[in-house]
């Protein structure tokens, strides 16, 4: 199984919206731009939800079939680990190995001598072909490396052996991931860890790196664009290299995990990979839901009610909320609208408030985020939170297909 060239992986809390998201995909591809999709759902999701595995192959199988999609699609295991990972094993052929916490765990006995030993011919000076200074390589650097990355390694081999042996070889997409951490890894970390990726034997498809700077949930990048712009272009150089020279598949790319709406980096993104020709994976989170809360509001009456309901719901639990997604959101409490003033809002403007459009005078970026942790208010609301949506399904699926085709899509190409 070969992922495509550029792929996009869409969330989808309530599994309410696989057919308009891939609605999304399928205007962009009459417009040349072709992503295949990749639904993804984590564990941790699908505990908040009370969702199953099962549940989103069967939202993507549907959709794939009322939309008569012709082109593969993918069930994406997302952050699994082998704590987590059994119960996706029959329903997703894409697996995010998340390795994340097992940096700088200690690696096996023999291992540390060996990578050296294979790393020592990189010591001086590295040159990447399309990176104009070489990269001064020392041993000193080598094992902080290999004690940092080693153990990860080994680990996303573990569980990259686990699933083959339920699935079979071939039969599902390996990604790897260290996203979840502070420190972002430089593209020279990078070029080691794809020597340990196949030192290990995963024939891993796409590598989800820690960039720099901040990419919290639903709302812009926070950064120094121009040293993103600079680390990424050296990743792809560097996955390029890798590829032939440790003989990895030939399609490996990187995949950002980009939690959404990074508006001031998609353009940088698409124009790179354009310029190498290689291939990105592009990970969005669950704001498919924020877009089903801005079509409630839109639709005014009980459903602009419902809306407003789960923004104080969260407002009040927002300790409660906001504590497991600590390291991906910055909410300013005091900045926060409070609901007795939310309550006399007209739709239009909870809508305006919610929806992340640049520049806008009602956009609230605090507001938007703890919306977006907030969906375990509506998974409490169970039943009647899914039928308003399906009650409204028209106006809440143009949100979505907007969403992802014009602010992602057309941002990224
Ligand atoms: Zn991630």
């Amino acid at each position: 199984m070969k992922l495509e060239k550029y792929s996009l992986g869409i969330g989808d809390r309530f599994g309410q919206q696989g057919i308009a998201q891939l609605e999304a995909l399928i205007k962009a591809k009459k417009d040349g731009v072709e992503f295949v999709p990749v639904w993804n759902k984590s564990n941790r999701e699908h505990q908040i939800i009370h969702s199953e595995p099962k549940d989103t192959k069967v939202e993507a199988d549907a959709a794939v079939k009322a939309l008569q999609w012709d082109k593969p699609y993918y069930v994406d295991a997302d952050h699994i680990n082998l704590n987590t990972v059994d119960p996706f094993l029959d329903h997703s052929n894409f697996f995010t190995l998340d390795v994340a916490d097992y940096i700088g765990s200690e690696s096996a006995d023999g291992d540390l001598e060996e990578f050296l030993k294979q790393a020592s011919p990189y010591e001086g000076e590295l040159q990447i072909p399309g990176i104009s200074k070489p990269f001064e390589i020392t041993h000193q650097m080598l094992v902080t490396i290999a004690r940092n990355f080693l153990g990860a390694v080994r680990e996303a081999a573990s569980i990259y052996q686990h699933i083959a042996e339920k699935k079979g070889a071939g039969n599902f997409v390996a990604e790897i991931s260290m996203d979840e951490v502070e420190a972002a890894q430089t593209p020279v970390e990078l070029f080691f860890i794809l020597m340990m990726i196949k030192y290990y034997g995963i024939p891993a498809q796409t590598i989800a790196p820690k960039f720099t700077g901040r990419f919290n949930k639903g709302v812009d990048y926070v950064g120094d664009i121009a040293r993103f712009r600079k680390e990424f272009e050296e990743d792809l150089l560097v996955i390029d290299f890798a590829v032939k020279t440790f003989d990895l598949p030939d399609n490996l790319k990187l995949s950002v995990h980009s939690g959404s709406d990074k508006f001031t980096i998609y353009p940088i993104m698409g124009e790179l990979v354009k310029k190498h020709n290689k291939g990105l994976h592009v990970k969005t989170a669950g704001t498919t839901w924020l877009e089903e809360v801005i079509g409630l509001a839109m639709a005014g009456e009980e459903a602009l009610q419902m809306a407003k309901e789960i923004y104080r719901r969260a407002y009040e639990r927002r300790d409660e909320l906001c504590a497991p997604y600590a390291t991906v959101i910055d909410i300013d409490p005091a900045n926060l609208p409070i609901p007795s003033e939310v309550e006399q809002w007209t739709g239009k403007k909870f809508a305006n408030t919610l929806r992340n459009i640049p520049g806008h005078p009602d956009y609230h970026s605090g507001f938007r985020q703890l919306i977006h942790v907030g969906y375990k208010v509506a998974a409490e609301m169970g039943e009647s939170y899914l039928a308003m949506v399906r009650k409204h399904a028209d106006v809440v699926g143009d949100q979505v297909r907007t969403n992802i085709y014009e602010r992602h899509i057309q941002r990224l190409f």
